[in-house]
């Protein structure tokens, strides 16, 4: 059995199961996109499927400091509970 890969949530700094995390990349343009799929290459950033941790780091920056992204914003925030 391998281990599980883990990553740490930006906002909140829980470590869980990087499936359990939503992963954000950096876009050629500095914004932010979700990387629905996870697949997407460079550095990521993850936060917790919680409302709290979206919308706490987009207020707070977390994920534009994690990746050292420019300032924009991620210009789409998943929806907690739709998981498709
Ligand atoms: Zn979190």
């Amino acid at each position: 059995m391998s281990h599980p890969v883990m990553r740490k949530c930006s906002f909140c700094g829980a470590i869980r199961e990087k499936s359990l995390l939503y992963r954000f990349v950096k876009d050629k343009d500095e914004s932010i996109i979700w990387d629905k799929f996870q697949t997407a290459p460079g550095r990521g950033a993850y936060l917790c499927r919680k409302n709290d941790c979206l919308k706490k780091a987009e207020k707070k920056a977390s994920l534009q400091r994690s990746l050292k992204a420019k300032g924009a914003y991620f210009f789409e925030i998943p929806k907690v509970g739709v998981d498709r």
